[in-house]
């Protein structure tokens, strides 16, 4: 199964290029269910959403102050009789007369005969009943006018819309109560290593918990599927047969974890192999993670990723995660290459893979200064199984290959989660 290093593009689009394939072979694309609102948060539209009503609904003030009609308004100094108030909920009942003027709240209906809202930082009450304006308004003024977000009829959000915070927000201001989506993918977790223990025993003096089971099922929630989590596999040829049977049965996906590097009890690849799986990639030019492949075993995509904890976890983000995106409905989420300015010296070794490093924001960041853009420190590692620090980073360094020491002020792509 040695295929040689490809590198990390090449690969995601390999996995890429492997879902859509299997999602062109499917038809409908998932099971559709109904959820609630509250139960909305990560999933997939599998329908569009349209606007019930004009979005606003009516002309709507944008700031506290007063409605007019601009012709009153024209200069400054204008005094205007107040003929009521209009508040937020309550819509303004007789249209407002020439000359006067109607106190007004933020999101309240501007009256019928209004255009314009004077902010009530420019007004002054003369009381008797009276206001003085100390601006000219223009019509349209502190005003959104109804339907101008959006219209009746339009489609609020498309199939396969993502749903975050703003999008929830949206559903709910056209009365999208319990949104249609796709079923989750089931993806299987299965860490590897005789050394394993779960998280609420008691480890001997040679055993680590599992942690990667934790972090995977965690990014398996992230990127869209349902995490199922199964015990961990020793590292013996018989058990870890059975347990990637007992993978393909219960899940879409397959994500497993150690055992898939050189050493003698890295047994993950041979059994895979008996198990007639094909691959499409086995080996990755990127540190962490150069072990990683992918292929099909029993019929499902199956992720083979490296057991230590940061070459697990960029691996998952790096591969498996635009396949869970795909299966979920959404389109990949990019890998986010923004760039960002070394604030000290990088020492990275000269290598011909791309180098993914922990990394954290530098104060100074929210200051306004605003010359630098974003600046950004690596954070020193004892490896790829060090978690302390891998808990501590805000970002990740991505340093192309053949890139060695960099030096303050070097600019590098950051991937930002
Ligand atoms: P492997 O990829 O199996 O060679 O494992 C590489 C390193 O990662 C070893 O130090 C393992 O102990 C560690 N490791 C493997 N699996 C896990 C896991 N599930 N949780 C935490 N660390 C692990
Ligand atoms: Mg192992």
């Amino acid at each position: 199964m040695s295929l040689g290093l490809i590198s990390w593009q090449r690969a995601r689009q390999l996995v890429i290029d492997e879902l859509v394939g299997d999602l062109a072979a499917r038809a409908p694309r998932a099971p559709i269910v109904t959820v609630t609102l509250a139960a909305a948060q990560g999933r997939v539209l599998a329908e569009a959403v349209w606007v019930d009503r004009d979005l606003p609904p009516f002309h709507r003030a944008t700031r506290d102050g007063f409605a007019v009609r601009a012709a009153d308004a024209r200069q400054a100094g204008v005094v205007l009789a107040i003929g009521g108030e209009a508040r937020a909920g309550v819509a303004w009942a007789s249209a407002m007369c020439a000359g006067t003027t109607i106190e007004i709240a933020t999101g309240a209906p501007l009256p019928d005969g209004a255009d314009a809202v004077v902010m009530i930082e420019h007004v002054v009450r003369l009381g008797d009943g009276t206001v003085r304006l100390e601006r000219s308004a223009m019509p349209g003024e502190n005003v959104v006018p109804r339907g101008s977000e959006a219209c009746a009829g339009d489609v609020a959000l498309a199939c396969g819309s993502r749903l975050g915070p703003a999008q929830l927000a949206l559903l709910a201001s056209v009365g999208c109560a319990a949104p249609r989506v796709f079923a989750r993918p089931r993806v299987a977790v299965l860490a590897t290593g005789d050394e394993l223990v779960p998280v609420e025993a008691v480890p001997g003096a040679a055993q680590i918990r599992n942690s990667n089971a934790v972090q995977l099922a965690a990014q398996v929630a992230c990127a869209g599927g349902e995490p199922v989590l199964l015990p961990a596999a020793p590292d013996e040829p018989r058990a870890l047969k059975l347990a990637l049977e007992q993978a393909a049965a219960c899940a879409d996906q397959i994500v497993i974890a150690g055992g898939v590097s050189m050493g003698r009890y890295d047994l993950v690849g041979e059994v895979l192999a008996e198990l007639g799986a094909t691959f499409c990639f086995a080996g990755v030019a990127l540190r962490p993670g150069k072990p990683a492949a992918f292929g099909r075993v029993l019929g499902r995509p199956f992720f083979a990723l490296p057991g230590n904890p940061l070459s697990c976890l960029v691996t998952f983000e790096f591969f498996a995660r635009p396949a869970i995106e795909l299966a979920s409905g959404a389109t990949p989420t990019p890998l986010l290459l923004a760039r960002a300015t070394l604030a000290e010296p990088l020492a990275a070794p000269l290598l011909p893979l791309a180098q993914v490093l922990p990394a954290a924001l530098v104060d100074g960041n929210d200051d306004g200064a605003g010359d630098s853009g974003v600046r950004v420190r690596a954070i020193p590692t004892h490896g790829s199984g060090d978690l302390a620090a891998l808990a501590r980073a805000q970002l990740w360094l991505l340093l192309p290959p053949g890139c060695g020491p960099l030096a303050a002020g070097d600019e590098v792509a950051v991937l930002p989660r």
